[in-house]
């Protein structure tokens, strides 16, 4: 038996409005508060959770970049003869991503996603590494490089295992009595809202499913552990989209061309642009300015935001569309899907939620990256009770 197990559980996109109306994990985890989220998609969030600094600090925002010199894709120029109903299906894709992944050393998740193969040899892929591993992020520790230096021993899921196997590998780690710390993520939540929605029936399904898991998690390490801290937690919510926006239409019809006089990655809530001539920029920000959906994100935001890169390294110019505008088709997908994230981080739906049995979770956590600080706690917490109870010689067991 050890004494403290801090049980950190990563619940993708279980955002603030989806709990908010719901008694979701009310009986074992009653503490709940609303988290401010990170501009950006999971690729920004979740590092930032696992460092506790923002994107302009640890450099890991938007999948793809604008870097030809270092474009690990100029394998894939010859797919660009190849027709786009060929190219563009989706299967096709998620099986060229899975095949590529050895061959450009990639560690973390990687998908071609939308990327066009004519303009493929042009950007780079920002994350190499997986960030649920030491020295994951692109600048700067995360917390498993934090629990490597402090030599406390923990657990953490591997993207590439399902739910149920990082669940089952969670609970032999807890019955072996191994571990101070433990990193549970589930990302199945983002992908069902992605589908379905926020408000179909299949959500607070999914929620009850996540509930029963958790509780048998906790009977299960109670067995173990003394005290078990609970922290569930989100990166952002999630949003209905009821209105697209084909964005490469709108710049098709200027004077202007990619990529001779510009480059762009149209992710689904965001455009990013980098100029090669003035003319390019003065055209792009016209048409965009004329667009009436969404805004030019001013430098002084970006930074408020924690997202101001002065080397331009994302994006020159960065456009944003508000909560419920998809862009489609964009780099990211083909077709519309029902939901999404990604919209500025004040957008309701973009709040992400934390749910803890832990009554003195300080009043100052109140954005994602400040779940940093409580794993540091609580992981040096439960390592001092633990290993001052290993330590104590075993002499007289019966008396103790
Ligand atoms: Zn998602």
């Amino acid at each position: 038996m050890k004494k403290i197990l801090p049980l950190f559980v990563f619940v993708d996109a279980c955002g603030w409005e989806i709990i908010r109306h719901d008694r979701f994990g009310a009986d074992f985890a009653p503490a709940r508060r609303r988290l401010r989220s990170v501009f950006g998609y999971s690729s920004a969030c979740i590092p930032s959770i696992l460092s506790g600094r923002w994107p302009a600090e640890h450099r890991n925002w938007c999948y793809f970049v604008y870097d030809p010199a270092r474009s690990p894709f100029r394998l894939l120029r010859p797919f660009r003869w190849l027709p786009r109903a060929v190219t563009g299906r989706r299967i096709f894709r998620r099986w060229l991503s899975k095949f590529l992944r050895g061959p450009l050393k990639f560690r973390g998740y990687f998908d071609l996603y939308n990327l066009a193969f004519r303009h493929i040899s042009l950007f780079d892929f920002t994350e190499k590494k997986n960030p649920l591993q030491p020295g994951g992020l692109n600048r700067g520790p995360n917390i498993f490089d934090f629990l490597a230096a402090r030599r406390i021993p923990y657990h953490v899921s591997r993207p590439a295992r399902t739910e149920e196997e990082n669940l089952a590998a969670l609970r032999a780690d807890i019955a072996a009595e191994s571990i101070d710390f433990a990193f549970l993520y589930w990302p199945d939540l983002d992908g069902l809202l992605h589908r379905v929605g926020n408000l179909s029936p299949e959500v607070p399904a999914k929620l009850r499913q996540y509930e029963r898991r958790l509780r048998a998690l906790l009977d299960h390490a109670a067995q173990h552990y003394d005290e078990v801290r609970l922290y569930v937690f989100s990166d952002h919510g999630m949003a209905n989209c009821d209105r697209y926006l084909d964005l490469r239409a709108r710049l098709a019809a200027l004077p202007v061309r990619m990529p001779e006089d510009y480059a762009a990655v149209f992710d689904s809530t965001m455009a990013r642009f980098w100029f090669f001539n003035t003319r390019a920029r003065t055209e792009v920000t016209a048409c965009l300015e004329q667009v009436g959906l969404g805004r030019i994100l001013p430098d002084a935001e970006l930074e408020e935001l924690g997202a101001f890169f002065p080397d331009g390294y994302f994006g020159e110019l960065i456009y944003l569309v508000p909560e419920g505008v998809l862009i489609v088709p964009s780099d990211m997908g083909e077709r519309p899907i029902r939901a999404m994230h990604g919209y500025h981080p004040d957008d309701p739906h973009s709040y992400a939620a934390l749910l803890t049995n832990v009554a003195d979770t300080p009043a100052c956590i109140t954005a994602i990256p400040h779940l940093h600080t409580l794993m540091v706690r609580d992981a040096e917490l439960a390592h001092a009770a633990n290993a001052t109870e290993a330590e104590v010689p075993d002499i007289a067991p019966a008396i103790r």
